[in-house]
C-alpha cells in the first residue's frame, strides 16, 4: 500500500512554520507497514493544489493532506479534493451539531463562514474532530482504489484524530505491522561500519539494515515487516546475530532506547567503579552527557573544570614543568589531568578532556580541533589524540563522544 503526503499551507511552504505534522505522519505510517516514497508542500493555491493531488492520487493508493480544513476563504484542501475525487459538498449535519457544540463549550458566537467546516463531500467517511472545529475525511474511490484522508493543520487537533481513527483504518488495509531493532555501535567510524556490512545491505529486502550516523556513533536498524512481533523477531534474529559477530564489542547496546552513557555507566556499576572527570575543552559536557544518566550519582561524586593552568596545577595537580615544556593540550597533560583527578577525587576511573575548540586558538603544531584525552582506569592510564575538523561546538561534542568511547574501550580490556 504505497501513501504519500500532501502539507498544504503556505506558511509551511515560506518555512513560517516549522512542518511538525510530515514528521510525525511519516513515521506513524512506516510503523504501519505502508510504504511511503513522497512528501510534498503546497501553499494555498487552488490551481496547484488541484494539480499536486491528482498527482499524488494517480502514483498512490492512499494520500494524506493536513492543512487548510478550516472556515476562512483560503481553506481550501477539502474544496479541491473534492473536485479531484468528483464529489459534490453537502451539508453534513453531525458536523454542524459538533461545531455548534464547540461553540457552546467554549463560548463566544459562530460567524458564518464556520459552517464551511460542517460541508462534506458526498460519501466521504466523517472523523470528529474533538479539539477543534474542522472534522477529518476519508474519501474513497473505491472503483479505483484511491482514497485521499484530510486532516487539520493544527497538531493538537490532527494527532489525536490520526490515532483515534486514522491508524486503525490504515492497519485493517495493511495488517503487516514493522518491527525493528537497533544495533548501536561506537568507536568505528560510518564509513568504516558501512563497508562492513555492505553485503548485507545489499541483500536486504524483509529484514532491512539502514544505518544512522550521529556524532561518534553508528546506529544501524532492523527493520522486519510481518503480521506479528514474534514473527519479526524471528526474522530479524539471523541478522543481529551475523552484526554481533562482525562488530563484537563495538556493539554497547542492542536496545533501541539505551543511549551510549547509560551502557557506561551500566558497566561502571558491574565493576564497582566510580568515575570522575576533568575537562577543558567541553567545561562541563562530558559530566553532563554521564548525568543524563538517572541514577548515575551512584557512580560519580565529584569532577573537574579546569581552564587555566594555574587550576589544572591546583585543582588536578598537573606538573607546573609538564605544562611549560608541552603545553595544555598535550598527551602528557591528558594524562597527568586523569590521573590528578582520580587521587582527587579518590575515584577508580577519571577521564580528561584538554583541546582546542576553536575558532581561535590554534597554531600550525595545534590545530583547532586538536583534542586529548585521558582514561585512568585502576592504576593505568591511555591517552588518546583526536583531530577533529567541526565547529566549535561540534568539536566539543565529539569530544564528548571520544571520551566516552575511550573509557568503554577501556573498561572492556
Ligand atoms: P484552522 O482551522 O486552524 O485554519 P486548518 O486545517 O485550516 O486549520 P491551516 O490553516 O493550514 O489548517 O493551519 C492552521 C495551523 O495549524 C497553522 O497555523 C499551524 O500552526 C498548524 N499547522 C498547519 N500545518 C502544519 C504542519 N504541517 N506542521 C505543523 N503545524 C501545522
Ligand atoms: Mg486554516
Amino acid at each position: 500500500m504505497v501513501v504519500e503526503l500532501i502539507s498544504v499551507g503556505t506558511e509551511i511552504l515560506l518555512g513560517n512554520i516549522v512542518n511538525t505534522n510530515v514528521a510525525y505522519l511519516a513515521e506513524q505510517c512506516a510503523l504501519l507497514g505502508c510504504s511511503l516514497y513522497r512528501q510534498s508542500v503546497i501553499g494555498d493555491n487552488e490551481g496547484r493544489m488541484e494539480e499536486m493531488i491528482r498527482q499524488a492520487v494517480s502514483r498512490s493508493d492512499i494520500v494524506i493532506l493536513t492543512g487548510g480544513l478550516g472556515p476562512t476563504k483560503d481553506d481550501l484542501t477539502k474544496e479541491v479534493t473534492a473536485k479531484v475525487f468528483q464529489r459534490a459538498l453537502r451539508m453534513d449535519d453531525h458536523s454542524r451539531e459538533r461545531i455548534e457544540g464547540f461553540f457552546q463549550r467554549r463560548g463566544g458566537k459562530i460567524t458564518e463562514n464556520n459552517w464551511k467546516q460542517a460541508m462534506v463531500p458526498e460519501g466521504a467517511i466523517v472523523i470528529d474532530n474533538d479539539n477543534g472545529t474542522a472534522p477529518g475525511l476519508i474519501i474513497e474511490d473505491k472503483e479505483k482504489g484511491k482514497t485521499a484522508i484530510l486532516l487539520p493543520g493544527p497538531p493538537n487537533e490532527m494527532k489525536p484524530m490520526f490515532e483515534k481513527d486514522i491508524a486503525p483504518y490504515l492497519r485493517k488495509l495493511s495488517p503487516e505491522g514493522i518491527y525493528s531493532r537497533m544495533v548501536k555501535i561506537c568507536g568505528i567510524g560510518e564509513s568504516a561500519a558501512e563497508t562492513m556490512v555492505a553485503d548485507l545491505m545489499d541483500a536486504q529486502t524483509n529484514p532491512t539494515l539502514a544505518p544512522y550516523a550521529k556524532t561518534g556513533e553508528v546506529h544501524f536498524r532492523i527493520t522486519a515487516k510481518a503480521r506479528t512481533e514474534e514473527e519479526a523477531e524471528e526474522m530479524m534474529q539471523p541478522l543481529l546475530e551475523e552484526m554481533k559477530n562482525r562488530f563484537g564489542n563495538a556493539i554497547f547496546t542492542t536496545e533501541e532506547k539505551v543511549t551510549l552513557e547509560e551502557a557506561i555507566v551500566e558497566l561502571l556499576k558491574e565493576r564497582k567503579y566510580t568515575l570522575t572527570t576533568a575537562e577543558s575543552c567541553t567545561a562541563g559536557k562530558l559530566a553532563g552527557r554521564i548525568m543524563n544518566v538517572a541514577g548515575a550519582s551512584e557512580v560519580y561524586n565529584e569532577g573537574y573544570i579546569t581552564y587555566a593552568n594555574a587550576a589544572k596545577e591546583k585543582l588536578l595537580g598537573v606538573k607546573h614543568e609538564t605544562l611549560e615544556a608541552y603545553g595544555a593540550v598535550s598527551e602528557q597533560t591528558a594524562a597527568e589531568m586523569a590521573i590528578g583527578a582520580a587521587k582527587a577525587a579518590e575515584a577508580d576511573v577519571a577521564l580528561s578532556v584538554t583541546g582546542i575548540a576553536g575558532p581561535g586558538g590554534g597554531t600550525p603544531e595545534k590545530p583547532v580541533g586538536l583534542v586529548y584525552i585521558g582514561c585512568y582506569v585502576n592504576g593505568n592510564v591511555s591517552v588518546k589524540k583526536c583531530l577533529f575538523t567541526g565547529n566549535r561546538e561540534k568539536n566539543r561534542d565529539s569530544s564528548v563522544v571520544q571520551a566516552l568511547t575511550l573509557l568503554r574501550s577501556e573498561l572492556m580490556k
